[in-house]
């Protein structure tokens, strides 16, 4: 099973930003605050003049120029999200797709053409969602831990091994110092690249029988795959 969601440029997100700014509160003062209601993909990292793409299938249910520094908007609806596309152009060339289009994950539905792309998660009605554009009342919600745990591919069936060790997730002590987050379903391990995704894993876990018991530690080490392979089925495990 391959995953929904995919990255709106070619070039996959890596944690990286430059002039681009993270959601949430931020230095840089906005309107009624501090808060930042999206992500801002900077042309420095994904290229100008890169194709913009559909992160999901969905509908548009807006495109056009708007006022208001918003300049050129695509509005995909994917239930229980609107998506706002703004801000990669003042052009409405380029913008793909028309209102009531139906476009497929990776599709090309635009192109960047300015300094970045403003990414904007709602599940209410984004025109509504507008009034909340510098308040963090909970109307927008964090574009990059979404994508990241839509990111995840699971298998196509859950594993109905019971012992319930072949379902867990661990924290695994690099050798630099920092600690990251791995699950195994079956045989395949993920990396986890936020709590809230290895979070959404537990509870796949959990509706599966599994074991959700996160205090699992290892240190980096090929000793350490030795103990998970041990812990799971030798033979099916191949993919890292
Ligand atoms: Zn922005």
């Amino acid at each position: 099973m391959t995953s929904e969601w995919t990255w709106p440029f070619s070039k996959a997100y890596t944690g990286t930003f430059e002039e681009g700014q993270q959601f949430g509160n931020t230095s840089y003062p906005r309107g009624r605050g501090y808060f930042h209601d999206g992500f801002d993909f900077g042309s420095n990292i994904y290229g100008q003049g890169s194709n913009v793409l559909a992160i999901h299938d969905g509908e548009v249910i807006y495109s056009g120029i708007m006022g208001s520094g918003l300049d050129a908007v695509i509005v995909l609806a994917v239930p229980p999200y609107q998506i706002m596309y703004q801000e990669f152009s003042k052009s409405s060339g380029d913008i793909y797709v028309n209102e009531g289009s139906k476009v497929k994950k990776g599709q090309v539905i635009g192109k960047l053409n300015g300094s970045h792309l403003h990414l904007g998660f709602t599940k209410k009605n984004w025109q509504v969602a507008l009034g909340s554009w510098d308040i963090n009342d909970g109307t927008w919600l964090n574009p990059i831990s979404i994508i990241q745990t839509g990111l995840i591919e699971l298998p196509e069936k859950p594993n109905t091994n019971s012992g319930g060790k072949k379902m867990f997730r661990f924290n695994l002590k690099k050798t630099n110092g920092t600690t990251e987050i791995w699950g195994v379903w079956g045989n395949k391990r993920f990396h986890f690249p936020t709590l809230s995704a290895a979070q959404f894993f537990d509870k796949l876990v959990k509706a599966n029988g599994g074991d959700t018991n996160t205090n699992n530690t290892w240190a980096e080490s090929s000793e350490m795959w030795g103990t998970i392979l041990a812990m799971t089925d030798p033979a099916q495990f191949s993919t890292k």
